[in-house]
């Protein structure tokens, strides 16, 4: 197989690295280094040794060849919205990709460039005014680099797929200090589609298709008070039940906070159609109020899902994927107590299937389950916090026992066990034959990147 060595490790190690010339790494004595090391999840403090900004392809292969001249692991940051700060490390090299972030739409080929720093909100800023759209996830602050290398779900997901499908080509320089293109090497592309967050190298550059945009983006809101646990267990299950016949172009959330529930429903086509009005009818036979739809824009209608802007402290985990409301009859009546007796603990379940299931062949290994599941708790008191952190661990906890195994990649959760085959399922044993070929050294990890192992073939 054909691959371009760009520059070896051995080349980098005997020249002065241009990116410490140009960009001045950031140490824990310079002025910009709390700044730069600052993720969206406030709750994490980590304090590398280096913190290497760079730009470009050249600016990474050196701070690669710098890390491997020092020993020191690299962690890779993109937007910096991990969960869990596997973005950031504790006395190693940082990679900040963040002006890494270029955009460019090529109207003849329908395609986007992108640098893995640029956030979802920019890129809508991009594509929209030509009608095109890339389906990736809502808030605006998250990097299109974490997202799409871990699969990257959102409103449009049913209708036309993972972001991560709809990369193209991908180009990365991997723990060597080697660029590697995916056009010479497949397995990269089918690495990055699901399976590529920091496992083996550093994304620099994107290829997409994109899709048309709808002009429109129909939505609306149902709530219903949930006095008693056995309340929202019963909504869940019509919930469930409704959402599993619901068209591609409709997305839908189930949210559980405290004695409340949310659910949202969302369309590419507008709400007055059978297809959405069947849901609201099911949704308001079983009691949930709505104020009613809005049909606005998309660009305007995006913006009510950017989110808040950051940091903030939270603790989030995958709640992991299921079939639909059998998966978890077994812990339901508990999820709801628990739920409503921790303030700030959120159970929701957002819809996937459609056209996610016919994807292409790749590292992403969950295209069969329709529903992903979130746990995600917020304070605004650090006396809140231990308490919470511990709710979402036992709720976690709780639905595994119950039988649910899989996990996304992006929603990754430190307490874990078994990550490996919960974030990968069959595809891990060849990410690890990647890994060896990418990076023999384990130059790039963070606490749950694919393990190297003897045996595997590369
Ligand atoms: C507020 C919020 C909203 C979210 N909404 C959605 C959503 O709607 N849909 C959805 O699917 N997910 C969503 N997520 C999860 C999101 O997909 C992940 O957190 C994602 O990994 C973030 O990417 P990032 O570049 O911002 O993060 P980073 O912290 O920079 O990176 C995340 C991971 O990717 C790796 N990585 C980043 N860049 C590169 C690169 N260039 N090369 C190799 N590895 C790299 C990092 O090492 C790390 O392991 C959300 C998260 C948050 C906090």
């Amino acid at each position: 197989m054909k691959r371009r060595a760009f520059l070896s490790t051995s080349l980098l190690a005997g020249m002065t690295p241009r990116v410490l010339a140009e960009n001045e790494p950031l140490t824990p004595e310079s002025p910009g280094y709390d700044k730069a090391r600052q993720l969206f999840n406030s709750d994490l403090s980590l304090r590398p040794a280096f913190i290497l900004p760079c730009r470009n392809e050249r600016q990474v292969a050196e701070a690669i060849g710098f890390a491997n001249e020092k020993d020191l692991p690299v962690a890779v940051k993109s937007g910096g919205h991990s969960f869990a700060g596997f973005s950031m490390n504790e006395g190693g090299v940082v990679i900040d990709l963040s002006t890494c972030s270029q955009k460019v739409y090529l109207p003849q080929s329908q395609r986007l460039h992108a640098g893995p720093g640029a956030k979802l909100g920019t890129l809508y800023d991009v594509l929209l005014p030509h009608g095109r759209l890339l389906p990736a996830g809502s808030c605006a602050g998250v990097g299109l680099g974490g997202l799409t290398l871990g699969g990257g779900y959102g409103l449009f997901a049913r209708q036309y797929g993972l972001t991560c499908d709809h990369l193209q080509r991908v180009r990365m320089i991997d723990g060597r200090g080697q660029v590697i293109d995916s056009e010479d090497d497949p397995d990269l592309l089918w690495a990055c589609r699901g399976g590529g967050n920091g496992n083996f190298g550093v994304v620099t550059s994107m290829e997409f298709m994109t899709r048309p945009a709808p002009r429109v983006l129909g939505a609306q809101r149902f709530s219903a008070s949930v006095s008693t646990p056995a309340r929202a267990v019963k909504l869940m299950a019509v919930w469930f039940e409704m959402a599993a016949t619901l068209a591609e172009p409709i997305f839908s959330a189930f949210i559980l906070n405290g004695k409340k529930v949310t659910i949202l429903l969302t369309s590419s086509y507008a709400t007055s159609g059978p297809a959405f009005q069947r849901a609201v009818g099911t949704l308001r036979k079983a009691g949930c109020a709505s104020k009613g739809a809005a049909n606005s824009p998309l660009a305007r209608a995006l913006k009510r899902y950017y989110g808040r802007p950051g940091p903030l402290p939270f603790s989030n985990c995958s709640g992991g994927y299921y079939r639909g409301m059998e998966d978890l009859e077994g812990v339901a009546m508990q999820l709801a107590a628990k739920v409503a007796a921790n303030p700030g603990l959120i159970f929701q379940v957002n819809t996937l299937g459609g056209a996610i299931a016919r994807g292409p062949e790749s590292a992403y290994p969950h295209r069969a389950l329709p529903f992903l599941g979130e746990i995600q708790s917020y304070w605004n008191r650090a006396s809140q916090r231990n308490k919470l952190v511990g709710a979402v661990k036992e709720l976690r906890v709780a639905i595994s026992e119950a039988g649910v195994k899989a996990h996304y990649r992006n929603y990754p959760d430190l307490t874990l066990e078994n990550w490996e085959e919960s974030y990968y399922g069959d595809s891990y044993r060849k990410l690890q034959g990647l890994k060896i070929r990418y990076d023999p050294h384990d130059r790039i990890r963070h606490p749950q990147s694919v393990r190297l192992e003897e045996g595997v073939l590369p």
